[in-house]
């Protein structure tokens, strides 16, 4: 396996004559939203043509995976074959930046950076085109519909694993919070799993002056609302944590008029199935316990939405040993980093093949969906350099259980 760039043959790849800096401005330029990735998909294509990489198109709408296998040799079934994976879809944001390479198109723009994330990963395939001599195959996974749309669970849908088997798979975030160029890993969670709550309080709305001839669904609502945080705080284990948002409440179109029903929904984010067990059995109930206590009902479904984002130990070892080697700071629950509580889809894949999710520090004053963040184009070839390092370690492990 040869060795992994250095930085500055890292910032020299070209595809198709382009720099990667300049294919990521491309990219930037045309955002598209989940699951409508159609020219990014082409786009895509196109670049591993042009590096002679084959690849099957439409897992999971738009997703594309490509595979490259090295033309070295190892004893039969012993080939190691390492995926790696970016996000194809954009945000439903306006940008606020008036650079060159700003969106195209009103109300779309790459917010979280997956133009970035897929321009390394093209980086990372130019590179191993160029240098073969690895025993092994990788595999390019581009999904759609990161944001919301589950597109890696569309593509195990698809049947990604079973067409497309992967021993050890992985997969970068930019990560704002994190100085340009420091590689945050951790085993376990990193990201919070998700769930969604909807509750509607139903009873017998009336006159504003005459609460006590009906029923008060927005006052119960409020006392619903209230128990919930209660629950949260009382009924989880401190060690489990987890956070409960009810973002929206609505209800009532008149001061004096009691509405017949009240409807508030939220987010839930939790680290691990222990929280997320509790709350799945015992939160409804107390919803529906205290409506009727006041004599109304209140309809609640709670859906399960991204699992808990969990890296694997070996794999998240084998990445924090490829950061060092090539150079990289490296923050880890030792030094003080934690897991954030939004949520990610690459946990689907991480449920069915062992591997690691980790951020790559970009710096910048904005966070991930702010109007005016951007990918930092500095970090490109570091993202390549990565990369490639854990591959050619993974590559040299060969076949190894978990
Ligand atoms: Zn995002
Ligand atoms: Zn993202």
């Amino acid at each position: 396996m040869p060795p992994s760039p250095s930085q500055h043959a890292a910032d020299a790849l070209l595809i198709n004559g382009q720099s990667l800096r300049s294919i990521r401005h491309h990219i930037h330029q045309n955002p598209e939203l989940c699951y409508e990735e159609h020219q990014t998909a082409d786009f895509i294509a196109a670049a591993l043509d042009a590096l002679a990489i084959p690849y099957e198109r439409g897992l999971g709408g738009t997703g594309i995976v490509a595979t490259l296998t090295g033309s070295g040799s190892r004893d039969a079934g012993q080939a190691p074959v390492i995926g790696f994976r970016a996000e194809l879809d954009a945000l439903p944001l306006t940008e606020q930046n008036d650079f060159a390479h700003r969106s195209l198109v009103q109300g779309k723009k790459h917010g979280c950076g997956h133009d970035g994330h897929m321009t390394m990963l093209l980086g990372l395939a130019a590179w191993l085109s160029q240098n073969r001599d690895f025993a092994g195959t990788v595999r390019f996974i581009f999904q759609p519909a990161e944001e919301g749309g589950a597109g890696a669970r569309r593509m195990i849908e698809d049947g990604l694993l079973e067409a497309f088997p992967m021993d050890r798979i992985f997969s970068l975030h930019n990560w704002p919070d994190l100085p340009a160029g420091t590689v945050g890993v951790m085993p376990g969670p990193i990201m919070a799993g998700g769930q969604m709550i909807e509750v509607t309080v139903r009873g017998q709305g009336g006159h504003g002056a005459t609460p006590y001839a009906c029923t008060d669904q927005l006052n119960i609502a409020v006392q619903i609302l209230n128990q919930m945080h209660v629950f949260m705080a009382r009924r989880l284990p401190p060690f489990s944590p987890a956070v409960l948002t009810i973002t929206r409440f609505t209800g009532g179109e008149a001061m004096n008029v009691i509405p017949d029903q009240v409807h508030f929904d939220g987010t839930i984010r939790i680290l691990d199935d222990v929280a997320a067990n509790i709350i799945r059995t015992e939160l409804p109930s107390l919803i529906e316990g205290i409506a009727r206590s006041w004599g109304v009902e209140a309809d609640v479904t709670l859906t399960d939405f991204y699992p808990v984002t969990s890296s694997n130990a070996s794999a998240a070892e084998l990445v924090e040993t490829a950061a060092r080697n090539i150079g990289l700071k490296v923050e880890t629950s030792a030094t003080g980093l934690r897991p954030a509580m939004t949520s990610e889809d690459f946990s689907f894949l991480l449920q069915k093949v062992p591997g690691c999710y980790f951020w790559l520090g970009q710096g910048g004053e904005h966070g991930l969906h702010h109007p005016s963040y951007d990918f930092n184009d500095d970090v490109l070839p570091t993202g390549v350099m990565l990369y490639a390092e854990i591959a050619r370690l993974a590559l040299d492990q060969g076949k190894i259980d978990g």
